[in-house]
């Protein structure tokens, strides 16, 4: 028996067919997440860190090789998959309680006692008070907390954060990675997370992987210790003297060409 993985991608590629051609974007991924890991994907742009997101959410099939989750080949998205883009996607004709619940509508799960846990999740995140609001009188960060909110409410055991604070201001990107990991690891959720930043991946993760250019494919891999007694994102960064090491070392393999 090889080790049980919580998510794993055993020899994944794939291929977009459009009517202009051919787009290999993923070649041969292997990479298995064990439960409760933090996962940061890191890579250029356009190197397939989405694409292996939508493969794990079940949105698409690989062309080839196969995708696990609790051992089992995924074949269609399910609630045990949480999936967060990085638009927050929500509506804003919907207060932000009613944007939190929507995923347990669709799965038909919207009852009291699911409701108040999501009112619970509303506070732990900072947002008790706003559950009347709308989307459009909320800051960025608030924003994108309801977006994640949403996502948590259907208590998937494996999230996927698509750069979930790409288009926030430094100061509540900075807040947010503190807060969004303290609470994720809090919640004992596996995180699948998707950047270009590599000072936020290494603030964020157990565990950096590193994807070369498109055809996307596995370049390195970094287990993150930066010697602190508690996993802090904000202290990674100020604090820990192996923060510019490991920056360094991905900042080559990422191989920038400006
Ligand atoms: P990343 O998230 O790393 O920026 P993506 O996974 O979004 O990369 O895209 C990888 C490559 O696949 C890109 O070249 C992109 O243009 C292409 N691509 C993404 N989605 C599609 C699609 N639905 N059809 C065709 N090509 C696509």
């Amino acid at each position: 028996m090889g080790e049980a993985y919580k998510v794993e991608l055993r020899g994944v590629s794939l291929t977009y067919h459009t009517p202009r051609g051919e787009t290999e974007a993923l070649r041969e991924i292997t990479l298995g997440v064990q439960e409760r890991e933090f996962v940061c994907l890191v890579g250029p742009s356009g190197c397939g860190k989405s694409t292996l997101l939508s493969l794990v959410a079940g949105l698409l099939r690989p062309t080839a090789g196969e995708v696990l989750v609790d051992g089992r080949p995924v074949e269609r998205p399910s609630g045990a998959v949480g999936y967060m883009f990085q638009q927050d996607h929500l509506f804003e004709w919907r207060t932000v309680l009613e944007n939190a619940l929507l995923g347990l509508e669709v799965l038909g799960r919207r009852t009291p006692a699911e409701v108040e846990r999501v009112r619970q999740l509303l506070r732990r995140y900072g947002l008790g008070g706003f559950e009347r609001h709308y989307p459009r009188q909320l800051s960025g960060g608030m924003r994108q907390r309801v977006a994640l909110v949403r996502t948590l409410a259907t208590d998937p055991a494996v999230l996927l954060l698509d750069e979930p604070f790409a288009a926030l201001d430094y100061q509540t990107r900075l807040f947010l990675e503190d807060e969004v990991s303290r609470i994720l690891r809090q919640e004992e959720k596996t995180v699948l997370l998707v950047t270009h930043d590599i000072s936020e991946a290494i603030a964020m993760a157990d565990r950096v992987v590193v994807l070369s250019r498109r055809p996307g494919r596995i370049v390195n891999q970094h287990r993150i210790d930066l010697g602190l007694p508690v996993k802090s994102a904000l202290a990674a960064r100020n604090e820990s003297p192996y923060f510019r090491t490991y920056f360094r070392e991905i900042w080559k393999e990422l191989d920038v060409h400006v």
